[in-house]
């Protein structure tokens, strides 16, 4: 996760490799069209978080950094109504603290994990395509 333009590892161990993860990636954006997902803002939080405060529901924001970097932020529909002082919040911020808060709560069983890897493996191995461009682990600049 990336916050003030600092990379920051994850305190959980990670479900699968980073490189496999951008390899995933990789496949999920070349299946979508260019551009869709910084136009609906989509995160898999979106839609599922509701302010302390005032109960409304937060939506996602995208601002550009002075160095014209992107960001997300989850804000409160209730400060857009005027009603809410939350302020604007980093979605790394958000995350983590999701993550604290489910972390220990959620285990999930090694067994099923294993058939989670494996079957992503499967799959990012029958993209012939990307394979290619991946082979050897060869990370190619972007
Ligand atoms: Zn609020």
């Amino acid at each position: 996760m990336t916050y003030d333009g600092i990379e920051y590892k994850g305190r959980h161990e990670p479900l699968v490799s980073e490189e496999l993860f951008d390899r995933v990636q990789r496949i999920l954006d070349s299946h979508s069209g260019a551009g869709t997902r910084e136009r609906s803002h989509n995160h898999y939080l979106k839609g599922l978080l509701y302010c302390g405060r005032c109960k409304y529901r937060l939506i996602v924001q995208r601002a550009v950094g002075q160095r014209g970097g992107e960001y997300y932020y989850f804000f409160c529909r209730g400060r857009q109504q005027g009603v809410c002082d939350l302020p604007f919040v980093p979605v790394e911020v958000i995350e983590d603290a999701v993550v604290s808060y489910y972390g220990d709560a959620v285990s999930l069983p090694s067994e099923w994990l294993n058939h989670v890897r494996t079957g992503v493996d499967a799959a990012v191995n029958g993209h012939h395509e990307l394979s290619d461009h991946t082979a050897g682990g060869v990370r190619q600049a972007p």
